[in-house]
């Protein structure tokens, strides 16, 4: 039995890790949950899943949570609140696998903090690898923990790689859908809508990484995620558009052999092989479709329509404190681009002169990594609040 600790319970990979716990309650317990923001679906989770921690965003948050547990009768719960609330969630001594899937920095310190405690951690929380991979990836190999990707696409690789050693691998080919702009012609991109942003062809997912789809920041990250979880220069980290999203990913041998991992779109099926790594538990609502795979289509990805992904190359090339400034920066932008505030191209605009105003002092620190954070975060401001930013895209 693995008892697990959940960051970001409430989200959508949080909600899903819960489902596959419904599924093999003899393979996984819940213990410690991390629920941000929201009460009611933190109340609702306390009750069905009844862990022994529950953390919330404030503490205002957790007084209100820890007096409707009380009158449902539920007073043995532990409710914390804060960075040191989601750490507790996350060091709980009997816990064994945590799932990482707090969106934004918030999820870092804790995630460290689990690594540092031994605990196996299930990766969904992009901004643990772009912007600290360094730092994780080293507490990982002194602490002998492994760190299984959840994201589908390095979960895929993951999966891949398992059919050959590390120095057969030529390059990896991570597939994108492309987003809601694949075909749109460049004269258009401005013009772009929020509300046409945010809906994704493929997969439902939260606000920002809905329109990092739709720039293609997020393959971006994903690009910087790879290169660290698998320890592959950029160069050999390539992207493949594959508008189905069937192939998850490719992994590419010396000898010329390709592998692929072809699945449901049903961010379940990567939560369960980490969870169950190096297992594979039957599950049959999981299975798939051959008849999906009569039309598969890949192309190269446009670097001029979608600027944001030779930025993320180009700060993949140049090191942590430019990966760190990336994340903060489109993160801003992102917010700015969604209340209306700057254009669709403004995002890749902003985090280009971001980028450009970003020192290269490698951060040895959590505490580093957050000051570079909020050091990028308030450039993205004041670039954005000097009006539309004019370097060319
Ligand atoms: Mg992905």
């Amino acid at each position: 039995m693995k008892k697990l600790a959940i960051l970001g319970s409430t989200g959508s990979i949080g909600q899903s890790t819960l489902s596959i716990c419904e599924s093999f309650p003899d393979r996984y317990k819940v213990l410690s949950l991390a629920a941000g923001h929201n009460l009611d679906e933190a109340f609702a989770q306390c009750l069905r899943w009844k862990p022994r921690v529950v953390s919330l965003a404030t503490e205002e948050l957790a007084a209100t949570l820890t007096q409707r547990l009380r009158e449902a009768g539920l007073k043995s719960i532990e409710v914390v609140y804060g960075t040191a609330g989601t750490v507790r969630v996350a060091t709980l001594p009997e816990v064994d696998f945590v799932v990482s899937a707090i969106v934004g920095v918030a999820g870092l310190e804790a995630t460290y903090a689990a690594v540092c405690a031994g605990k196996t951690i299930g990766l969904a929380n992009k901004e643990c690898m772009v912007a600290a991979g360094e730092l994780i990836l080293k507490a990982a190999r002194q602490h002998d923990v492994a760190l299984l990707p959840i994201d589908s696409e390095h979960n895929a690789v993951h999966q891949c790689m398992r059919g050959g050693k590390a120095s057969e691998v030529k390059q990896v080919w991570l597939t994108a859908s492309g987003g809601p702009f694949r075909s749109t012609a460049l004269a258009e991109f401005d013009y772009i809508t929020p509300a046409q942003a945010l809906k994704h062809p493929t997969w439902v997912m939260g606000q920002r990484i809905t329109i990092d789809s739709a720039t293609m920041m997020n393959k971006g990250f994903e690009i910087i995620e790879a290169c660290r979880l698998f320890n592959l220069p950029p160069a050999k980290v390539r992207v493949t558009i594959h508008p189905q999203s069937t192939v998850h990913s490719f992994v590419e041998f010396i000898d010329g052999s390709i592998l692929a991992q072809i699945s449901v779109t049903d961010m379940r099926l990567p939560i369960l092989y980490a969870l169950a790594y190096p297992d594979r538990p039957a599950a049959p609502q999981l299975s798939f479709d051959l008849a999906a795979l009569s039309q598969l289509d890949f192309g190269p990805p446009d670097l001029i329509r979608f600027p944001c992904l030779r930025l993320a190359y180009g700060a993949a090339e140049s090191g942590p404190a430019a990966c760190i400034a990336l994340n903060a920066a489109d993160e801003i932008a992102v917010a700015a681009f969604l209340e209306g505030r700057i254009p669709f191209l403004g995002i890749p605009r902003t985090i280009e002169e971001v980028l450009a105003k970003t020192s290269s002092r490698v951060p040895t620190s959590i505490k580093d990594v957050l000051a570079a954070d909020e050091a990028a975060r308030e450039c993205a401001r004041s670039v954005i609040g000097r009006g539309a930013p004019s370097v060319s895209a």
